[in-house]
């Protein structure tokens, strides 16, 4: 990185043009200028004039303010994030949704310059080569101080721990989750396209890997993550007694009662020992027949989990006599448009 002098908007234009899905000759052809000129400007070796600067500012639909300064905020430098994709994803797939979490960060790292929020919790950090992500797990749950048994809403949970969740269509089925911290607040994007108990698994893996993969990445990170969800979500405990005599009536009872789905109920029933990897195998022989490999029923009865955080948040502006356009302001959005962030529901279904 070249960001020595002067505004330094590169690593800020480049984050928002791949956000929106543009190659550096759409945004040239959108800005009028050549591409050549645009990739001087991502790479800090030219710095657009304020006229420009505002040009760029409208066409990516933020405020010139914070294409001049998101780059400087607490916690802007950027780190990898951790993502849960499928194999099958393509690199322009998923670079586009890091680059979405990566502005979003920035976005959020803006508004909580204006604004302060006190979380009720935090959420714990590990190193995971001292700690067991099954331990890690306990240690969260018990510090939250939640129910024994099912997780009721873990996207309120993880939102009281002052993490920024944003559900969104990826426009893709491949990629589920990501999720970053910047400063004190972590974001977590997670797809739409998903369902309830799939979403809840999502949330808990990208927990895990805020509590346990912030500084260190550990042996096997994506293991690590998964044996901290299936622990925070269905603690072993609790759950093993019930994970006896499964049979595919049975676990659409427990998938109602845990809030995750079949397969994970028979992986858990599998890792606790209370069924054989025979039996394993002979419930995924059902599944299949009944279709079930693909898509599993009972996930449209589960709870739909509505991340509330930013909607409060925008209210509590709207409260003090902010209009929604200095609402989206406060973000760095250009307009209330363009405000994917601080949504207040009910407030937008006129326009769509
Ligand atoms: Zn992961």
């Amino acid at each position: 990185m070249t960001a020595a002098a002067g505004t330094a908007v590169g690593e800020v234009l480049i984050t928002l043009r791949l956000a929106r899905g543009y190659t550096q000759e759409d945004l040239a052809s959108l800005l009028g200028v050549s591409q050549p000129t645009i990739n001087r400007y991502e790479h800090d070796e030219r710095e657009p004039d304020e006229e420009m600067l505002e040009r760029i500012a409208e066409v990516l639909g933020v405020t010139p303010e914070f294409l001049r300064h998101a780059g400087r905020l607490r916690g802007a430098t950027a780190v990898d994030a951790h993502m849960r994709r499928r194999a099958s994803a393509k690199a322009t797939v998923w670079r586009r949704q890091e680059a979405r979490l990566n502005e979003y960060r920035m976005h959020v790292s803006a508004l909580f310059e204006q604004v302060s929020l006190h979380a009720e919790q935090i959420i714990a950090t590990f190193d995971p080569f001292d700690t067991d992500p099954r331990d890690a797990a306990r240690l969260a749950r018990m510090q939250w101080r939640m129910p024994v048994g099912p997780v009721n809403n873990l996207t309120g949970w993880v939102e009281a721990a002052g993490c920024v969740v944003i559900v969104e269509d990826f426009g893709t089925p491949r990629v589920d989750g990501l999720s970053q911290w910047i400063g004190d607040h972590p974001v977590m994007l997670l797809n739409a396209r998903q369902p309830v108990d799939r979403l809840r698994w999502t949330l808990a893996h990208e927990l895990a890997h805020l509590c346990l993969h912030s500084e260190f990445v550990g042996d096997a990170p994506e293991q690590e993550a998964n044996a901290f969800a299936a622990e925070f979500l269905m603690p072993a405990e609790v759950i093993r007694p019930q994970l006896r005599n499964l049979d595919p009536g049975r676990l659409a009872d427990l998938k109602r009662q845990w809030g995750v789905s079949m397969q994970a109920l028979v992986e858990r029933a599998h890792q606790l020992k209370t069924i054989t990897a025979e039996q394993r195998s002979a419930l995924y022989k059902k599944f299949s027949r009944l279709g079930w490999r693909t898509r599993e029923p009972i996930s449209d009865e589960l709870r739909a989990e509505q991340p509330e955080l930013t909607t409060v948040i925008a209210e509590a502006l709207r409260d003090k006599g902010f209009s929604a356009e200095d609402v989206a302001r406060v973000a760095g959005y250009a307009s209330p448009q363009h405000n994917t962030m601080l949504t207040i529901p009910g407030k937008h279904l006129r326009a769509v």
